[in-house]
């Protein structure tokens, strides 16, 4: 029987690190070819092709590089790839995963891996990982589940997972939820069904600018107040508890959410915002009266990513209704 069609693209990130020089720290420098040969096992589980399309860490990735990536995944799903598997960064594998999830309108899964030690790191965890994301990214069980990230053993949505510990080798969680599911005894395992999944059109526009700031204890309104006269479209605040704003940072909310989308989430890494549960000044439904919409479960950073696409495609109007339900979300 023929090996169904992978294609692997490789971004950058520790699982491409190793050191140039002694004491010199590690820098990206190993390329797509030579993360597959990594991984012998994969000539009997598909028939795998790699790109490198960066070396880069993931801190310097941006918007406009991942909508080129998109299109050449679509491209490989087009030309008939069974899956696509990404190797990329950790740090911010749970914006990434949520971008991609956000646009990628195949059945067909887009899976995204990493490593937590360097590829000459003794235990380094890269080809584990790649293996576990290519099992996952030829499985049948895969389908119609948007993009998924395979770390450590485990299966997590897009929506929900999460960077939770810096330099841990589990690394990832998806609070709320849990993994989707396990890669065990070299076999994908789910724990429960695909959720209905909404997913965006291409953002006809990139210039656009979405802020993200963090209320914090006494913190100052200086930022807050120049938000419109800096230029920017939309403005995401990680609040305090279920979505709780300083009086003073309240206060400045009716000026800026008459004129931009101003997203309250919760600063709290899992839980939900509330919508009628405190009444001070500040509180989410005082916040609410004022313009504000609240992020329900998607952490602050992925409803960044949200607002930036939405008013990318000239959704904005519609942002309640992917708050309440989105893509993917499995709550
Ligand atoms: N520590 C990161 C990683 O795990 C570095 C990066 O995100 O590029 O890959």
């Amino acid at each position: 029987m023929a090996l169904p069609k992978l294609s692997i693209a490789s971004l950058g990130g520790t699982v491409s690190m190793q050191a140039r020089t002694p004491g010199g720290g590690i820098i990206p420098t190993v390329n797509g070819a030579t993360l597959l040969a990594s991984v012998p096992e994969l000539r009997t589980l598909a028939n795998a092709t790699v790109e490198t399309l960066g070396l880069l860490p993931s801190a310097s990735l941006d918007f406009e590089f991942l909508l080129s990536v998109l299109c050449w995944a679509n491209y490989e799903i087009e030309q008939g790839a069974a899956g696509v598997v990404i190797t990329q960064g950790t740090d911010n594998l749970e914006e990434t995963a949520a971008f991609f999830d956000f646009l990628w309108s195949h059945d067909e899964p887009l899976v995204l891996t990493g490593a937590m030690r360097a590829a000459t790191q003794a235990g380094a965890d890269g080809p584990g990982n790649l293996l576990d994301a290519c099992r996952v990214g030829v499985a049948e069980a895969s389908r119609r589940r948007g993009v998924q990230v395979v770390m450590n053993g485990q299966i997590h949505p897009a929506q929900a997972v999460r960077k939770t510990d810096s330099m841990a080798l589990q690394a990832f969680s998806s609070p709320n939820v849990g993994p989707a599911g396990l890669v065990l005894e070299e076999a994908v395992h789910y724990l429960r069904p695909p959720s209905p999944r909404n997913v965006l059109p291409l953002p006809q526009q990139t210039a656009q600018k979405v802020a993200l700031l963090q209320a914090s204890l006494s913190a100052d309104t200086l930022l807050l107040e120049n938000i419109l006269r800096l230029g920017y479209d939309g403005l995401v605040i990680a609040g305090f508890g279920a979505g709780h704003l300083p009086e003073t940072w309240a206060n400045t909310i009716d000026a800026i959410a008459r004129r931009i989308p101003v997203v309250i989430a919760t600063r709290c890494g899992s839980g939900s915002t509330a919508r009628a549960t405190y009444g001070f000044v500040g509180g989410e439904m005082d916040l609410l009266r004022r313009g504000a919409s609240m992020a329900g479960f998607m952490c602050p950073r992925k409803a960044r990513i949200l607002l930036w696409l939405l008013i990318g495609c000239q959704r904005q109007g519609q942002l309640a209704r992917y708050l309440n339900e989105p893509a993917g979300f499995e709550a």
